[in-house]
């Protein structure tokens, strides 16, 4: 067992379109990238299982996350007067 299920959720750029995306770290992405929603669904549709989590992780962990409301809103409070 690594470690990588239990970083934290970050705010991460998504490795394929460039949006702001929430999601853990994982080993095989850039440091500070993942994948978005959108993308993961449009991704999944021509890969495989295997690819996904090959990639990007394991959905629902790395990407595709349910940001907790707290988080999310300590996110934008930050950047706002
Ligand atoms: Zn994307």
């Amino acid at each position: 067992m690594s470690n990588q299920l239990l970083s934290p959720i970050k705010r991460l750029r998504c490795s394929c379109c460039g949006e702001d995306t929430f999601g853990r770290q994982w080993y095989n992405r850039d440091i500070g990238f993942g994948l978005c929603h959108s993308c993961a669904d449009r991704i999944e549709q021509k890969e495989n299982f295997e690819y996904m989590e090959r990639c990007y992780g394991v959905k629902g962990v790395h990407y595709y996350v349910t940001v907790p409301y707290q988080e999310v809103s300590i996110e934008k409070s930050k950047g706002s007067p």
